[in-house]
């Protein structure tokens, strides 16, 4: 690993505007210190500054971003009203991991792309203008949607995908103020600039995450992964529907590890309400899901998979539902 400077910050201030790396769980960080993918002069540690509570917020709940993965999943009102938030957390990582990282922190992780994470091969996510050896080598988990010739990397967490379906929002603090920012708008499509996950300013700083009034109905989240525990997915689906008198009165989809992003798609959200739930409906909204997607070879199979997971989850919420 390379020498680095360590200072801990004291409040929000000493970190908004740093030109050093912030750390807080360094749950994904300092693996790619020990890979030497990142090389950081300086690490700034933020868990001296607080942010630490869960606090209601009108019908909605303010989630501090420096509150622990675990803390969030376990909290009674996030697993009573956003059940779909702690299902995800709880799907990701390991125990050990949730109780280390932060919720800013999740939101922040790095792709997991093999070529990204040896520190060697061509990457221009890692190496602007390097080329990308995805293409053409092993992408099994890589992107079927909103891909570009520069990246075809996935985003790689659970989290993220259950608040972009939620419609949570994600607070700031910056050098030029602060701001709110759609979860759904957090993250970024490669474009010809894969080397950005999101769309942090420089010096800008993630204080929280707002969730607003919770859907009545139902909440999912379906993860499909290689292995039962501690692995990413290969494609999963976040989704909160409402029935009632047997139509859709409401839907909220997000789709995780088929994009660079937690992918959403509004028209698949407006299509389905006031329909009447059924295999053929289910059908139309992936197709509308998949219309563009395009496999890279070895993740070919995600398309049908994407297809299944979307069918499979809607028929479970929209089952012996039409009363609610
Ligand atoms: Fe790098 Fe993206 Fe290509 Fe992976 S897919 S090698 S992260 S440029």
């Amino acid at each position: 690993m390379k020498a680095f400077d360590y200072t801990r910050a004291g409040v929000l201030s000493d970190a908004v505007g740093s030109p050093a790396m912030l750390i807080a769980g360094g749950t994904n960080l300092l693996d790619l210190m020990k890979l030497e993918v990142a090389t950081p002069d300086a690490l700034l540690d933020i868990n001296p500054i607080g942010l630490r509570d869960i606090a209601p917020e009108g019908a909605g709940l303010r989630i501090g971003a420096l509150v622990s993965n675990a803390d969030c999943a376990a909290h009674p009102r996030v697993r009573a009203d956003w059940p779909l938030l702690s299902r995800a957390i709880l799907a990701g990582a390991s125990p050990q991991l949730r109780n280390k990282a932060s919720m800013g922190g999740n939101l922040c992780q790095r792709t997991r792309c093999g070529y990204f994470m040896d520190g060697h091969s061509p990457c221009n996510k890692r190496e602007p203008g390097s080329g990308c050896a995805a293409q053409g080598g092993v992408n099994r988990n890589h992107a079927i949607l909103g891909a570009s010739d520069a990246c075809i990397a996935t985003y790689p967490g659970d989290m993220a995908v259950a608040l972009a379906a939620l419609r949570a929002t994600v607070e700031t603090e910056g050098p030029d103020g602060a701001r709110e920012i759609a979860m759904r708008d957090f993250h970024r499509v490669p474009g010809d600039d894969p080397s950005r996950d999101n769309v942090l300013k420089p010096g800008e700083v993630i204080t929280a995450i707002r969730l607003p009034a919770p859907v009545a109905g139902r909440q999912l989240y379906r993860k499909v992964r290689d292995r039962a525990s501690y692995a990413f997915a290969l494609v999963s689906v976040a989704a909160a529907i409402r029935v009632s008198g047997g139509q859709i009165e409401a839907a909220q989809l997000a789709f995780g590890s088929i994009a660079h992003k937690p992918w959403t798609d509004e028209r698949i959200e407006k299509m389905l309400i006031a329909q009447a739930p059924s295999p053929a409906l289910f059908d139309r909204a992936a197709d509308l899901l998949l219309e563009e997607a395009r496999g890279q070879g070895h993740n070919d199979f995600k398309i049908l998979l994407a297809r299944r997971t979307l069918a499979a989850v809607l028929a479970e919420a929209t089952q012996d539902a039409t009363g609610e």
